[in-house]
């Protein structure tokens, strides 16, 4: 087994980075991405397996006797907002852009394939899992119901995304709940436009439909337990109406966050009576839709502890010259944001975590860009993951 000049892998990953970067693709449509991975996998020894799912790729790279098998998995997927950095690799594709670090998130788990590859240290099966799709959550589910599991099982699975605001080199992860659950809904309310002079003389929807945008606030601070998380956020209102005109439709668009199917359920069922009843009091009909676009993220309690030990191996290593006692922490609050990770956890235990991505623009922001700092830690506590839970000898 050769051991490999990790510089060197922070370089060459460095590049792999801003090619991914400079090339981004919306979710299902990464087709240069999922070529660009599975010829690197294959380069470096791998088993490969393609169009899983869609553009899915899984390579797999087996060491020693050991019948035991981890998945690590990255997303592949970028965004479609116009890039605002002058970076030398920024997009070429105009209004698309990874403006979520996935670039760097493929890049950290192709390096820890080849530092596996080449310096082993462990004992079973790796499956390296690059998803597609993952800002839609759609594509956890699409490799799912491809049969990732039946055709590469693994009994646990470890994931990871970058974090603006926590220094490069941190780590953080709680047992339990740490993302939420994400739904989306939309109430259509119609009644009869008309004259703005004579608002009598219809059923107009504009006094109906802000009425119901104020009694939807009632959801999470009259029905739900206090000691619940949940939030539902109005986040469009769209009408028919023109200056002289009364709208005979309204549309009211937005979406929830919970923990719990059990308060997602309520908060469905609050917003049906909620929409209805405010309906008749304005003399209006309604009609809700709503959707369950991601499930909560739950972590094992006993992979967490796992996952924080191997990030303290990463940094007990005297070259990276961080204190692990300052750098890997237990976060104390979930996240009301959303993750496609969590797919995968309704199957097999796991363990999701963030790392620090220094002093960038948040997420999602035209001007945010992975810092390549943080590719050597990220690729490295992959690896202590695998060398962990598959310890050999
Ligand atoms: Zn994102
Ligand atoms: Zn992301």
């Amino acid at each position: 087994m050769a051991k490999l000049d990790q510089q060197a892998l922070h370089r060459e990953m460095t590049v792999w980075r801003h090619d991914l970067h400079a090339h981004p693709e919306f979710g299902f449509e990464e087709e240069r991405t999922a070529t660009f991975v599975a010829a690197k996998l294959r380069e470096f020894g791998l088993e490969v397996a393609e169009g899983i799912g869609g553009t899915g790729v899984v390579g797999t790279l087996t060491r020693g006797s050991g019948n035991r098998a981890v998945a690590l998995r990255a997303d592949m997927d970028a965004l479609r907002i116009a890039e605002q950095g002058t970076a030398p690799y920024r997009s070429r594709t105009p209004g698309t852009m990874h403006a979520c670090g996935h670039d760097g998130h493929t890049s950290m788990l192709l390096g820890a394939a080849k530092l596996l590859a080449s310096e082993g240290g462990f004992d079973g099966t790796v499956r390296f899992i690059f998803q597609p799709a993952e800002e839609w959550g759609r594509g956890a589910l699409a490799m799912l119901e491809d049969g990732l599991l039946e055709r590469f099982p693994f009994e646990e699975i470890f994931g990871l995304h970058n974090m603006p605001g926590l220094p490069v080199g941190h780590f953080e992860s709680r047992s339990g709940p740490v993302m939420s659950a994400e739904d989306n809904f939309e109430i259509m309310l119609k009644g009869l436009g008309g004259h703005a002079a004579r608002p009598h003389a219809g059923q107009e929807t504009m006094v109906a439909a802000c009425a119901l945008v104020v009694n939807l606030q009632t959801i999470v601070s009259r029905r739900l337990s206090p000691a619940d998380i949940g939030v539902v956020s109005v986040t469009e209102l769209i009408t028919d109406g023109t200056r002289n005109a009364l709208p005979g439709m309204a549309r009211i668009l937005g979406d929830c966050r919970s923990f719990r199917p059990e308060v997602s359920a309520a908060i469905e069922r609050e917003m049906r009576r909620i929409a209805e009843g405010t309906a008749q009091a304005y003399n209006v009909a309604a009609e809700l839709t709503y959707t369950r676009e991601f499930v909560p993220l739950i972590n094992d309690a006993t992979l967490v502890d796992e996952a924080l030990a191997a990030a303290r191996a990463v940094l007990a290593d005297d070259a990276v010259g961080i204190a692990a006692d300052d750098a890997v922490r237990v976060a104390a609050e979930p996240m009301t944001a959303s993750e496609d990770f969590a797919r995968f956890l309704d199957h097999v235990p796991g363990c999701f975590v963030f790392m620090g991505n220094g002093e960038t623009a948040p997420l999602h922001n035209p001007a945010y860009d992975f810092n390549d700092e943080a590719l050597l830690h990220g690729a490295r506590f992959h690896a202590a993951v695998v060398r962990r839970r598959l310890a050999s000898g």
